[in-house]
């Protein structure tokens, strides 16, 4: 690696749940012919791992060293843009989705340790390549050169509707309150913490994706990467 982003050319994707941060980012990558990398995946199996092990997550130590043992991995499919993700093996790509772990993710992913070996883990599979990386913390931490920073935002009554909308297709059982309150906590919480809040970089273009279709978004990302980056 040659400084922070080291040889990658990486497009930053920061932002709250419920922006469309997800699916707007994998299109993207397909878009513009880049890999696409999900860090909150990583910290959702990180949880997985913490909430498997039975530690408590108010100890820091204790989880810390369960996510040291930890086998994180993420397997890219040729015929998919989103990755397998692996625990210690396993495919836990439908678990990670799975209602404990979004409620104990803000936790786990506070802890500075967890955040260090994640942050490695990340730096190591952009490695140099052209990549479109989606988080909390890209443009502030991981890639602090990133080529382009994306900051999407929305009010929280449009992210809770949008997450409501993908829990309902994905099967889950909820409702629009529960959503709402989990959104609102889930901010909080990765807002507030002391190790890499949530927050826009200096540099980045902020988005505000509430009355914003999908496509719209899209060509509006597709847009910034043609004068920052060209078509690669
Ligand atoms: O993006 P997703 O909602 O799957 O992220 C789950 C959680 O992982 C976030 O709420 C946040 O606590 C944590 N996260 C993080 N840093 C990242 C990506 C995700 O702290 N770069």
């Amino acid at each position: 690696m040659t400084g922070a982003t080291g040889n990658a050319t990486v497009i930053a994707i920061d932002g709250p749940a419920g922006t469309g941060k997800s699916s707007v980012s994998r299109l993207l990558a397909q878009r513009v012919g880049a890999h696409y990398l999900d860090t909150g995946a990583m910290y959702r199996a990180a949880t997985l791992a913490v909430l498997r092990s039975g530690v408590d997550v108010e100890d820091a130590e204790a989880m810390a060293r369960v996510v040291d043992d930890a086998r994180v991995e993420l397997v890219e499919r040729d015929e998919s843009p989103s990755a397998v993700v692996l625990l210690d093996g396993e495919d836990v790509s439908s678990a990670i989705r799975e209602a404990d772990v979004t409620a104990n993710v803000s936790a786990v992913s506070a802890n500075s340790a967890v955040r260090a070996k994640l942050v490695e883990l990340q730096r190591r599979l952009a490695g140099d390549r052209y990549v479109v990386v989606e988080g909390r913390d890209i443009g502030t931490v991981v890639f602090p050169d990133a080529e382009l920073k994306v900051y999407l935002t929305a009010t929280p009554e449009a992210r809770a509707a949008r997450r409501l909308r993908q829990d309902t297709a994905a099967g889950r059982d909820t409702d629009y309150e529960t959503v709402l309150a989990s959104v609102n906590r889930r901010d909080h919480l990765d807002t507030t913490r002391e190790a890499s809040p949530l927050r826009p970089a200096d540099d980045a273009v902020i988005f505000d994706t509430s009355e914003l279709t999908l496509p719209q978004v899209l060509d509006g990302l597709i847009t910034l990467t043609e004068k920052r980056i060209g078509v690669k």
